[in-house]
């Protein structure tokens, strides 16, 4: 009660009275507004009728950098909600956009599937032969001509039984799909040539298997061959932990010819055997869910792709989202091209209709009707596309990795230095190293210290700064940090250009690397005649050693390089001091040294990558 006087009085008092605007604004009535996932600075700011500018600056007073179009988070966008008395919520999405089987199946709608297998083992051991065999041999005269065209997965017939057969073109493939989630592979056989044993990449498929923890049945090839040793193959499995049966272990181990056809029936009854007991099943009474195997942009026909059903059942006029593509079908046709109106869990089919190209190992969802398969779509192209620009800034390995890849054609660069005739001369020369695969693009040369500007520039673009006798600052350089983006720091010109090729060449070696220790703000000047100057400073950030590397910076501009020459702390020598802490420190042979200079410990360490 008292409280509520207490309240009211003030309220009246304060109509008496003038207040600033904030003030005032704060004790309006709170209005309401909603706002969805990924919302923008701009978009927020047309929501609750204040400038992006307002914001963005509210932000910044916060020590967060944000531009119009960066995406809020729930906790940014409830300070601003705060600070400008809104009552904010968050609309939830009706449903989940994600493309995973997450209806629960009941037990008695479950029916056997044909289990999905995968040959992996070393190149040259037979992989390709053994696929083009079984598809072979297993296919009926009239199916044959289908069967030419190269397609990522196909079914066979095993006495009546399907086995489908997933043709991924290497270990990388079945890593890249796992780690994007996709788990396609009942069972990998690995395949070891018997003349030649267990190789790297039979390791490396028996350790995908397991980390995908999938059973495995070991295939022995080339058994036809004169100096075929299986025995050896046997001991080389068994000290890789994979013992036959028949030894008292409990892999299935089996001999074949990829060539003749010996034994290869005997394997695909082993897989039949091992895929009974797996018990493998899916309900094919509900809208399917899958992955895709493989996928190409064809001339005539647009967008292709291998879909790999997984659960449900794909009907031919199905509407579906394909990673982040919309699809109407248009054709669907199986592994022999022949079109199929429906395809039941385990198969392997081929679609075209699809909106844009999906990528091997993303999902696809069937959804009941086209409005909804749409918006889920568009949803997860926005999400997609804001995840790229929010991981716009890529490090100098990312760079490297995606010029050696042919992802990236243009790399662009932003040069400061210390004058302007340096910057000018660093940019002609980088330009001149633009060769057919990679263009080099300056987007500003110029003379000063690395700025918030630079940052900022260098976000939207991806690009990395070259700094020439200039230094960024802490804010600058948590700025860049934050935003992934690399800061190079060179003194002498051609090593930046040697580094900038071979980023271009896609191998980044550096063996050693300047490893910036912390930096320390000149607070008092001691001139001891004996000595020389001692500066009394202020470690800001990260630490100064004992005969580390030092250089002096004025306004953003590096004075002198050299090294510390002495440390200490209340007149005793010091091996260290950490930000946060005052010391006096000497730099050998150098005395000019002014109040507000920065002091910068450096030194060089070696490059373990
Ligand atoms: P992949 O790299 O694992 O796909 O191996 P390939 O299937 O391309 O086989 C490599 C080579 O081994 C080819 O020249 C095949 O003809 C040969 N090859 C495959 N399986 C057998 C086999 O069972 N016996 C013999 N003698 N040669 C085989
Ligand atoms: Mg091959």
């Amino acid at each position: 009660m008292t409280n509520k006087k207490a309240n009211n009085k003030r309220k009246r008092n304060n109509s008496n009275k003038k207040y600033s605007g904030n003030y005032v604004r704060k004790n309006q009535a709170a209005k309401d507004c909603t706002y969805q996932e990924g919302i923008t600075v701009k978009e927020l700011a047309e929501k609750i009728n204040k400038s992006p500018a307002d914001i963005i600056k509210f932000l910044f007073m916060l020590g967060k950098m944000y531009t119009v179009n960066t995406s809020l988070d729930d906790e940014t966008i409830e300070l601003i909600a705060l600070e400008y008395n809104i009552n904010i919520t968050k609309e939830e999405t009706e449903d989940s956009d994600s493309l995973e089987d997450d209806i629960v199946d009941n037990p008695e709608d479950l029916e056997a599937r044909a289990p999905i297998v995968t040959i992996m083992g070393h190149v040259d051991h037979g992989k390709t032969t053994l696929l083009d065999f079984i598809r072979k041999t297993n296919v009926t005269a009239g199916e044959f001509g289908g069967i030419t065209q190269h397609i990522g997965a196909y079914q066979t017939n095993v006495h009546g039984q399907k086995v489908t057969f997933l043709d991924t073109p290497g270990h990388e493939a079945f890593t890249a799909m796992r780690s994007r989630g996709a788990k396609m592979t009942d069972i990998v056989v690995v395949i070891v040539a018997a003349d030649d044993g267990v190789m790297p990449q039979t390791k490396e498929a028996i350790d995908h298997a397991r980390a995908a923890d999938v059973p495995i049945i070991i295939a022995i090839n080339k058994i036809d061959k004169h100096n075929a040793n299986v025995d050896k193959v046997y001991n080389e499995l068994a000290d890789y932990g994979l013992i036959p049966e028949e030894w008292g272990g409990d892999t299935m181990f089996t001999k074949i010819s990829a060539k003749s056809g010996e034994g290869v029936q005997t394997l695909l009854e082993m897989i039949l055997l091992l895929s009974e007991v797996l018990e493998l099943k899916a309900n094919p009474d509900k809208l399917a869910t899958g992955t895709v195997v493989e996928a190409k942009l064809d001339r005539g026909r647009g967008p292709v792709a291998t879909l790999l059903v997984q659960n449900g059942t794909l009907d031919s006029s199905d509407c579906l989202v394909v990673g982040t593509a919309f699809c109407r079908i248009r054709k669907m046709t199986d592994d022999k091209g022949k079109e199929i109106k429906t395809a039941k869990p385990s198969t392997p089919v081929e679609i075209i209709g699809l909106s844009d190209v999906p990528e091997a190992g993303d999902h696809f969802k069937v959804f009941a009707d086209e409005k909804r398969a749409r918006a889920v779509a568009d949803r997860r192209t926005q999400a997609k596309l804001e995840l790229e620009r929010r991981t716009i800034g890529l490090s100098l390995d990312d760079i490297a990795t995606r010029i050696k890849e042919g992802d990236l054609k243009q790399l662009d660069i932003i040069i400061k230095a210390d004058v302007a005739g340096s910057a000018e001369a660093v940019q002609s020369s980088m330009e001149k190293l633009s060769n057919e695969e990679v263009k080099i693009r300056v987007l500003r040369a110029a003379a000063g210290g690395i700025t918030e500007s630079d940052i900022m520039l260098a976000t939207t673009s991806n690009a990395i700064i070259y700094g020439f006798n200039v230094r960024p600052n802490a804010t600058v350089k948590r700025m860049a940090e934050d935003n992934n983006i690399s800061i190079r720091l060179h003194n002498i010109i051609y090593k930046a250009l040697e580094e900038l090729e071979s980023i271009m060449k896609g191998m980044l070696a550096p063996v050693y690397e300047e490893v910036v220790l912390g930096q320390a703000t000149v607070r008092q000047l001691f001139k001891v005649s004996r000595i020389g100057t001692i500066a009394g400073c202020m470690v800001d950030d990260g630490i100064i050693k004992n005969n580390c590397g030092v250089r002096l910076i004025r306004n953003g501009v590096v004075i002198y390089t050299g090294k510390l020459g002495s440390l200490q702390r209340f007149k005793d020598n010091v091996r260290e001091v950490k930000a946060g802490y005052e010391c006096g420190l000497t730099i050998e042979r150098y005395n000019d040294i002014k109040i507000d200079d920065i002091i910068e410990a450096f030194e060089d360490q070696e490059v373990t990558e």
